[in-house]
């Protein structure tokens, strides 16, 4: 079942100076229960379509077709967390914010800390978490509306290797635990490759679609076992070889 369906949508941004054409005739569709992930280099326009699915940012032009009862979790480049709150309020604050703290929520806020192994740092401050944690309590934090789709903006772009690799497999067993429908933003082809069921890869500025791949993954196979297989060494230089790289 189709989410999303896109149509022709583009967008141009306004500046004083200039205007810039950041999408060009975007068609798309998002299925219910992939992990879709989006390819582009450095300044295509990836994190702009997600701020339009999210609206954050208008449209230009174009279409949009979301399924009635779709509740958007958006995870931004940077975790956002707020310093100066706990981890247990940190967790909480998408809630409070949609006047959604029930009893009921903060008792699911309280089994997601504690499945992904944060609940006994729960009264401590976000500075005291590893870089992995804090990432997997921004995810918390999204998980806590229940989100049936989820929009991920390259969330592990700050993280050093080792961390990456730990964390887009926690995330990738979360996402098929809870069965998220997901959009995975990166400009990281190993990591959208390991991850993902289907590719998108976006052209340079103006961002157009130029390839769709299609992942031919076990899906029980988490994002590090997959980076061992044959499949994902040749969908790696096929993607490679699609995109356009920013010299
Ligand atoms: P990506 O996430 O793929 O790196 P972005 O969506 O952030 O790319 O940006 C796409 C293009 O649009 C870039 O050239 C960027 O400079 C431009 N852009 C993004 N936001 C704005 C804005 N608010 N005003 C003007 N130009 C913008
Ligand atoms: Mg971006």
């Amino acid at each position: 079942m189709k989410l999303i369906n896109i149509k022709n949508l583009s967008k141009v941004y306004h500046t004083p100076t200039k205007e810039v054409l950041a999408l060009c005739d975007i068609n798309f569709d998002v299925y219910e229960g992939e992990i879709l992930g989006i390819v582009g280099s450095s300044g295509c326009g990836k994190s702009t379509l997600l701020n339009i699915l999210t609206k954050l940012e208008t449209a230009t032009t174009g279409k949009i077709q979301e399924s009635y009862d779709l509740r958007v979790g958006y995870m931004m480049q940077n975790d956002a967390l707020l310093p100066w709150l706990t981890v247990y309020d940190n967790a909480l604050i998408g809630l409070k914010l949609k006047h959604l703290l029930t009893d009921e929520n903060k008792c699911y806020v309280d089994s997601l800390l504690k499945r992904y192994g944060l609940y006994e740092f729960k009264n401590e401050y976000p500075r005291s978490l590893s870089g992995g944690m804090r990432q997997r309590l921004a995810l918390i934090r999204t998980l806590a509306i229940k989100p049936n789709i989820l929009l991920l903006d390259e969330p592990f772009s700050k993280l050093d290797i080792d961390a990456r690799l730990k964390i887009s497999d926690d995330v990738y067993k979360i996402i098929k635990e809870l069965n998220i429908t997901t959009v995975l933003i990166s400009h990281d082809i190993g990591e959208a490759s390991s991850m993902s069921d289907r590719i998108i890869v976006l052209t340079q500025r103006p961002g157009k679609i130029k390839d769709i791949f299609d992942v031919n993954f076990d899906r029980e196979l988490i994002p590090s076992m997959r980076r061992s297989k044959e499949e994902f060494h040749k969908l790696y230089n096929e993607i490679w070889e699609s995109i356009d790289h920013v010299s």
